[in-house]
């Protein structure tokens, strides 16, 4: 130990102050005169112990006793108070001084310990008591008792420096937890000199398992929050069982370090392998673990647990239209708006791309519902902002309940994900539980989605034609392409057992392109033969967000010969509810190009009006749900006409099966009408004779 303490001096300055309550005893002369001030000033100058008052702040002895001068090897009082002590006092020793001062004022404390001085470099083992002093100037000053230790063995003074110097920190504790000894480096974190060993921690429950492991045997290398005088730090300690060496009970030797550093780096490596970086959420990997925890924190406690699958409608579109950085702002906020639904033992994690999991426990008597689940559509039920627009966020939900439908981690998932499937296939349900028909369905699809991308390479399909009829006349004023599929082993399919498919898969944007194609030539040959009846064609919604459709509708004039004026494009409200990226300004275009445009279905989805007029609409096709309701005085049907009227848009009505609903619409202004009554989509031979002889009974 190289460390050097202060080296001593003779007696004589007069810096000692008594504190407050002993300023009575100062009243000499005593026992009549027999005691007097230089008495016991001699007194202290016979004691066999050295005893100074050690200046810390100033590093200055201030007073001292003849045994002191002794053990300092001084020459006088006045050498020692003048010695340099601040010249050659290591840091560690330096610190040392300033956590005594700091115990001296903050907790009146006093210390027995060991130390060793180097008095002209040769050292000297004291064994010492340390206690505060007050000052004349009021300061805190060190008293300092010593006496010397000869019959110290070198392995006991090693070790007692080891102790003093060592950055372990090493304390005793009695069995109930009182802190019977800290050595410097316990003490200097510790936040008070009588901090009991449950104190000590963070959390009180890490004492009690500490005590529990080591009062078997040793408890080795366990990582806690620690109070200090620094803050809450992690510690790993050693807790092992001995026996208090002065009253030889059971008693508790903890020795400590420092592990903050380390710990922490630890748990940012393992948040950054078990967290998604984009959204904070628990990714993939960490996710299994989770799972089996809150499964079976619901088994403990008997509660149904839900696993949700999320996905995002139409997120691919987000990102090839708005761009990735908009993409990740929207994976943000769906993460954001997730977390804040779900509950803290909630699990909610991404698990790639756009889609989430949350792993939800119902309270009791809400097993079965998917009020969680209906919540999370109702958080998306509006815009949100994306890139600082307003934008309708389309989410898809598939759900199963634990154990209901299924106990192991593999099945909750599969079958959640068979839900989803189904939820992002049914416009009308987003949010679907799991049954085990799913299964059936869902192999179903996938077969139909072999089997188109075959019908498409050899295609399989055909157009039929609806004629539109004047409701006056019963003329052909107009016709729709609708789509067949001619299945070499089903036979005819019609397109709502397939076009959802088309569309899920992206399959219709090929498909698109058949039918506009084929469609334009039509138009172009009607033309040629003098049938000047318009033809409409159905577009879907991802179809508009392809730009590769744009520039093919751009060139079908010029390839086709068609005229984009009798050709309109049928579209469903859902591009007015802004879930089609750029869907106005590839309106415009193909405006711009010469076709119409018109809302398909109107009415039977949640038609956005207010945004209606800032589209370039030309006509609207009222849905057929609303043929019944003329039946019961056709309110909503007047409705649609006075505002296409507004509009200045074309209206037909869809679906017209009865005389009674063509007579109504035609009483009320809707002269335009499709349906079974005039004729039932029909194949194109058949469609160009219903023209033929119409054109041959108006020669009559
Ligand atoms: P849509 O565009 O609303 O077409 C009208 C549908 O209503 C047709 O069914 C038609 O046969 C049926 N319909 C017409 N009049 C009546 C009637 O009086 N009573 C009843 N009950 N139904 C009538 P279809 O041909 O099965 O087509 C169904 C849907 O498939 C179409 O609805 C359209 O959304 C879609 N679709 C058809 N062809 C295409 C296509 O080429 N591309 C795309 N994207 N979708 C298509
Ligand atoms: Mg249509
Ligand atoms: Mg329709």
């Amino acid at each position: 130990m190289e460390e050097k303490l202060p080296d001593f001096p003779d007696l004589s300055g007069n810096a000692y102050r008594e504190p407050e309550g002993n300023r009575e005893a100062q009243s000499f002369p005593f026992a009549g005169g027999k005691i007097t001030p230089e008495l016991i000033a001699s007194i202290y100058d016979r004691l066999d112990t050295a005893l100074w008052i050690f200046d810390i702040e100033n590093k200055q002895y201030l007073w001292a006793n003849r045994k002191t001068l002794e053990i300092t090897d001084a020459a006088s009082l006045e050498e020692l108070c003048s010695r340099d002590l601040a010249a050659d006092m290591s840091p560690s020793v330096e610190e040392r001084l300033r956590q005594y001062h700091q115990d001296f004022c903050k907790h009146n404390s006093s210390f027995s310990e060991i130390w060793t001085i180097y008095p002209k470099g040769k050292p000297k083992v004291l064994q010492m008591k340390l206690s505060g002093i007050g000052l004349a100037d009021g300061r805190t000053a060190m008293l300092c008792e010593a006496r010397e230790h000869h019959e110290q063995q070198p392995e006991t003074l090693r070790s007692a420096e080891a102790l003093l110097h060592t950055t372990v920190m090493i304390s005793l504790y009695s069995k109930d937890g009182t802190a019977l000894y800290r050595n410097t480096a316990a003490r200097a974190v510790c936040p008070a000199p009588d901090t009991s060993f449950h104190d000590h921690f963070v959390d009180r429950q890490d004492a009690r398992k500490f005590l529990d492991l080591g009062g078997q045997d040793c408890a080795t290398g366990v990582v806690a929050r620690i109070r200090t005088t620094a803050g809450p730090r992690w510690h790993e300690l050693t807790v092992r069982p001995c026996q208090d060496a002065v009253t030889g009970q059971p008693a508790y030797l903890v020795s400590e370090i420092d592990v903050t550093e380390l710990h922490e780096t630890k748990e940012r490596a393992q948040y950054l392998a078990s967290h998604d970086t984009l959204t904070g959420l628990s990714n993939r990997t960490y996710l299994q673990e989770r799972l089996t925890q809150v499964l079976q924190t619901a088994t403990e406690r008997g509660q149904t647990a839900t696993l949700y699958l999320v996905d995002l409608d139409d997120f691919k579109m987000v990102n090839d239209t708005l761009g990735h950085a908009a993409g990740d702002g929207l994976l943000q906020l769906v993460a954001e708006k997730l977390k804040q639904l779900a509950e803290p033992e909630d699990i909610v994690a991404r698990l790639g791309g756009d889609e989430f999991l949350i792993c939800h426990l119902e309270k009791p008597g809400l097993e079965t519902s998917d009020w969680f689940g209906r919540g999370l559509l109702q958080a998306f039920s509006t815009p949100q902002m994306i890139d600082g627009k307003p934008k309708r966020v389309g989410i898809s939900i598939g759900y199963t309940h634990f154990p209901q439908d299924g106990i192991s981690i593999d099945h909750l998932m599969r079958h959640a994900d068979l839900a989803l499937y189904q939820a992002k296939t049914d416009p009308t349900n987003k949010c679907v539980r799991f049954r085990q028909q799913m299964k059936r369905l869902r192999d179903e699809h996938l077969a139909i989605k072999k089997d188109l991308e075959r019908a498409i390479q050899v295609n399989e399909f055909m157009l039929n034609y609806q004629p539109f009829a004047c409701t006056r006349n019963d003329r052909v004023i107009g016709a729709e392409a609708l789509i067949r599929w001619h299945h070499p082993e089903k036979g005819l399919i019609h397109p709502n057992d397939f076009i959802p498919v088309a569309e899920e898969t992206g399959l219709i944007n090929q498909i698109g392109l058949w039918v506009s194609r084929h469609v334009a030539q039509m138009q172009a040959r009607l033309a040629q033969m003098n049938y000047d009846v318009p033809i409409s064609l159905n577009v879907s919604p991802s179809q508009l967000s392809d730009p590769h459709f744009l520039t093919h509708m751009q060139a079908l004039p010029r390839e086709t010969g068609c005229n984009p004026e009798r050709i309109s494009l049928e579209l469903t409200e859902s591009v007015l509810l802004g879930d089609v990226p750029n869907a106005l300004d590839t309106l415009l275009l193909l405006k711009k190009a010469g076709y119409r445009i018109v809302i398909d279905d109107f009415g039977a989805g949640y038609s956005n009006l207010a945004y209606l007029h800032h589209y370039p609409i030309d006509g609207i096709k009222i849905d057929r749900v609303f043929m019944d309701d003329i039946a019961a005085g056709g309110a909503i049907v007047k409705l649609i006409l006075s505002l296409a009227n507004a509009l200045g848009a074309e209206v037909i009505a869809e679906g017209v099966e009865t005389v009674e609903q063509r007579a109504w619409l035609s009483e009320n202004g809707c002269h335009r009408f499709q349906g079974y009554l005039y004729s039932k989509p029909v194949p194109e031979e058949r469609f160009l004779s219903m023209l033929d002889t119409q054109m041959r009974i108006a020669a009559m």
